[in-house]
């Protein structure tokens, strides 16, 4: 049977290309409801999607901040049966937290986590009810690791990650599936509003050696970092279809290889210095990053050793 895909944030990014991506399947297994904030935004949807317009995608309007919103576009769906919920709307917000108000940090834990938790809160009954239903949550490697200057940002993808890692359990007794997509950087509109507001930013409120920090050592080697490391949208829509379509689909996800080293870092030292550590010599010793490398490798054979001493197989 056609599985009813409802996306949130289809404007741009990453929920556009999925949204396309799975409007176009060629098995026609999915019909996506691609929701978007702003109705007068959906052009670059209506052209991507061509004429899987009003067969295989319908466009409705969604604001993850407003429940009524929620309400409305779910009653609007028939018998409000959604079988996948991609919660995808998010927004990012950089630099020091002396320069940002509470109100703007208050936004992005409003779009980012309460976002999904209203969504789910209208969403989840019904896939209880029903005992079937796949919950895809696009955190992001920041709901693993913090960053510098994204303190705000990584705290609301933690928050997600906590939310759903307590959810998942009952989750399981429903037979319900939910997966956390953890990209790394992926070059979006976000990556380019991240990056011009922080480039506006009045950094009066920072002490020199801050706002140096940010202006001359973060801004200055952003661009670079999505350059280098950076995925297209496309390609987490890909991994996020592979993830929808199999058949066991795990908690966890990362879309970018070359990130996974840094999140293992978090796991690798329970007393969580080591990837803080890392991350320092990252930002500030670009020489020693080396030899702190060599220190992670000595630390991973050390504990695969220990573990071996006690019995257990070396992972
Ligand atoms: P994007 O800015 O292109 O897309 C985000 C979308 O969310 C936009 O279309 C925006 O209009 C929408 N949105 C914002 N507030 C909303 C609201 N209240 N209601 C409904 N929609 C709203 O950026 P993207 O990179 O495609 O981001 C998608 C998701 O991926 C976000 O959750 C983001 O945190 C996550 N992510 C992005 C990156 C990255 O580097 N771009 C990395 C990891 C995770």
């Amino acid at each position: 049977a056609r599985r009813n895909v409802l996306i949130t944030g289809c404007s741009s990014g990453i929920g556009l290309a999925l949204a396309v991506k799975m409007a176009k399947d060629e098995q026609k297994r999915f019909k996506v409801y691609a929701t978007m904030r702003n109705l007068s935004k959906k052009e670059p949807l209506e052209e991507a999607a061509g004429h899987r317009l009003g067969k295989t995608l319908e466009i409705k309007q969604l604001d993850v901040c407003d429940e009524q919103s929620i309400k409305a576009c779910v009653n609007s769906i028939p018998d409000r049966r959604i079988d996948v919920l991609v919660s995808n709307a998010g927004m990012g917000l950089i630099g020091p937290i002396e320069c940002q108000t509470i109100d703007e940090m208050k936004t992005v834990m409003d779009t980012n986590f309460f976002g999904l938790v209203r969504l789910l809160k209208e969403i989840l009954p019904d896939m209880k009810r029903r005992k079937s239903g796949h919950i895809v949550i696009i955190s992001s490697v920041m709901g693993i690791q913090g960053i510098l200057f994204n303190d705000v940002y990584a705290a609301s993808k933690f928050a997600v990650e906590g939310f759903c890692e307590s959810l998942a359990i009952q989750a399981l007794k429903f037979k319900l599936q939910l997966s956390l997509i953890e990209p790394g950087p992926v070059v979006t509109e976000f990556e380019r509003k991240v990056f011009e507001d922080g480039m506006k930013m009045d950094l009066s409120a920072a002490d020199a050696e801050t706002a140096e920090m940010f202006t001359n050592i973060y801004l200055k080697n952003y661009k670079q970092i999505f350059q280098s490391l950076g995925q297209s949208a496309e390609d987490v829509a890909e991994h996020t279809v592979k993830i929808i379509l199999s058949e066991n689909p795990p908690f966890r996800h990362q879309t970018n290889t070359l990130y996974t080293p840094m999140t293992t870092l978090k796991y690798a030292d329970p007393n969580g210095d080591l990837p803080i550590d890392i991350f320092y010599k990252m930002v500030f010793q670009h020489d020693k990053i080396f030899s702190a490398s060599l220190n992670f490798i000595k630390l991973l054979r050390w504990r695969s050793r220990k573990s071996f001493d006690l019995g257990k197989p070396s992972q």
